[in-house]
């Protein structure tokens, strides 16, 4: 490829939407372009990638022996009245209906329209087990589309199914999944967590998720350093923990833990003065917010803490400003940003779905403010009461935390849809009975950001080479001088030949210009043809190494093999 050729328009500036790191550099970078809220055009760097990732994937999925299908997107709304989910699946499905008013919803996954493809057709035991798979498009109208590629409305998913006679052979399926996507993350080449999961909506039994690890995730994941045992933190259980975290998350030890009820408790119990602890979580807003949010069940009553509330409203309602000071009376209790929040006011806990309280006036209560929609979180607390129960279930160590982005996540299933859709085999006997089913998502759009999220530096992004839109980038420093165009066409054709993904920097601007483009779209490798040229050495150097080295173009030939 030619870069003079190239569509990928690059930006210098942050585009508005940014929310989080990897959209940004994969919006200035010309991977991708916002169409709409959630929404996304792949450009030609981008879809490089994630056709790159979906290679891995399917190299993994055919070497379990899933074969490779393709469903229809649009699906009837029967098919999902009979499992029941066309009123459990909730608002996140879009649903749309045709000409004669039949209803449809884009499918946001694929249970049911697979278990009607199989129903009647696959029959008999010794037919089974059966693993299909496909990649294709998801519909999920999010609450709040965010994080670009992270939570779109319409994303890339690798999602696989299972047959089975008895639940031994689904286990087995599950093990074979749990190691393909094992690898897929080491083929990738990231840091990766997989950990016991929540079933959610989808029912059944055993669940894992895989997470990439990174500090903006939105998954909580509870790990223990003993044993290997991980956790999403809905799923960790028992024990108790009680963690101070200051910028460098500084790990406290854990003795045993006293009943902490208010500021004082913890202040004691972490042998801090009270002073600090307040400065901390008043320092630690990113602008200067005062916000405690602390996670779990567990009630905290953080007194005479100062602090601002800042171009939010905590009110239901009409938005207004709120810019002054205020007395914090109470805490707040719950996961940042969503699910289940409580918050004890008046000394009562009250429940709110989707909410969290970023700040209370003095003898005022605002309860009931929607995230997001009535205020932002700018702040994280540094006091954060990890609810009654969270020791290592294994090992009774007591779990810690790291935050991650869930790429993949499998499940048994069970005969939750072959029961409710009438999904029979025959087995030995004759007898009719459901199918065991298993079901494993991947999502692939979601990688390809979650991978920037991971693995950036200030300049840009730094692909790993497996899925890197180039391997190999050659740039010419100056286009008058012809000699280092020709070294530099003979370089980029030889490695063409020998079968490298490689980029030519053929255009007429300056090699500032040149290297920023090609860091910010975090090709691994760049090889310099320049000034050096005269004395025989062209320059190779690595994306994520600070300096780069010369090599004499005697040694290119074996250098390039
Ligand atoms: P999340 O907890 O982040 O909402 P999920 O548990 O609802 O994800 P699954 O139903 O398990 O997602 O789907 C399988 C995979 O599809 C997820 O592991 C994730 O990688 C991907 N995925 C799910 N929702 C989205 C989305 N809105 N945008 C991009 N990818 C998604
Ligand atoms: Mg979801
Ligand atoms: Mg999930
Ligand atoms: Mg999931």
């Amino acid at each position: 490829m030619r870069f003079s050729k190239l569509y990928a328009p690059t930006l210098k500036e942050v585009p508005s939407d940014s929310d989080i790191k990897s959209i940004e550099l994969l919006t200035r970078g010309g991977f991708i372009r916002k169409a709409a809220s959630g929404v996304y055009t792949y450009l030609p760097l981008g879809w490089k990638v994630i056709r790159k990732i979906e290679d891995i994937v399917r190299q993994e999925m055919e070497r379990i022996e899933s074969q490779e299908i393709l469903m229809p997107i649009v699906q009837p709304a029967e098919l999902w009245q009979q499992s029941g989910r066309w009123e459990d699946y909730g608002p996140e499905m879009m649903k749309l209906e045709d000409r004669h008013n039949r209803s449809f919803t884009l499918g946001p996954t694929h249970e049911e329209m697979i278990t009607y493809l199989i129903k009647n057709e696959l029959r008999s035991y010794k037919q089974l087990p059966l693993s299909l798979y496909q990649i294709n498009n998801k519909y999920r109208d999010e609450i709040r589309p965010r994080f670009g590629l992270i939570r779109s409305r319409e994303f890339i998913m690798k999602d696989a199914y299972t047959f089975h006679d008895t639940e031994k052979s689904l286990d087995e399926a599950y093990d074979d999944f749990y190691k393909a996507y094992e690898r897929i993350l080491e083929k990738i080449g990231v840091k990766y967590v997989a950990v016991d999961a929540d079933n959610g909506a989808i029912g059944g039994s055993d669940s894992h998720e895989f997470q990439m690890l990174a500090d903006t995730g939105e998954s909580s994941i509870l790990f223990c350093d003993e044993c290997n045992y991980a956790a999403t933190d809905e799923k960790a259980e028992s024990g108790e923990i009680y963690e101070f975290n200051d910028e460098k998350d500084k790990e406290l030890e854990l003795k045993d833990t006293p009943n902490v009820k208010t500021i004082e408790d913890v202040a004691n119990f972490l042998e801090k003065d009270i002073k600090s602890i307040i400065k901390s979580i008043l320092f630690k807003g990113r602008d200067g917010w005062v916000l405690a949010l602390i996670r779990g069940d567990y009630e905290i009553n953080i007194s005479k803490l100062r602090g601002y509330l800042k171009d939010q409203t905590l009110h239901m309602g009409e938005p207004q400003e709120i810019k002054k000071e205020f007395d914090v009376e109470t805490g707040f209790i719950g996961p940042i940003g969503i699910k289940n929040i409580k918050i004890i006011a008046d000394n009562s806990i009250k429940t709110i779905k989707n909410a969290v309280v970023g700040g209370m006036e003095k003898d005022k209560h605002y309860i009931n403010a929607v995230f997001e929609r009535d205020f932002k979180v700018e702040a994280y607390v540094d006091i954060r009461i990890v609810k009654k129960g969270e020791k290592c279930p294994k090992c009774d160590k007591y779990l810690k935390e790291k935050r991650g982005i869930e790429v993949g996540q499998i499940f048994k299933i069970g005969q939750k849809y072959s029961k409710s859709m009438e999904a029979f085999y025959t087995d030995e006997s004759g007898k009719q009975k459901p199918f065991f089913m298993g079901c494993y998502g991947w999502g692939i759009s979601r990688t390809m950001s979650a991978v920037v999220e991971q693995l950036h530096d200030k300049n840009g992004i730094l692909w790993p080479k497996n899925i890197a839109p180039f391997e190999v980038a050659v740039v010419i420093v100056s286009m008058k001088d012809k000699e280092q165009i020709n070294m530099a066409e003979k370089i980029y054709t030889k490695l063409k030949n020998n079968g490298v993904e490689v980029i030519i920097d053929d255009r007429n601007v300056s090699t500032g210009f040149k290297f920023k483009d090609i860091d910010l779209m975090g090709i691994p490798l760049k090889i310099v043809v320049g000034k050096s040229l005269k004395d025989g050495k062209i320059e190779i150097k690595l994306r994520n190494e600070e300096k780069g080295e010369l090599y004499s173009i005697d040694n290119m030939e074996s250098i390039l093999e």
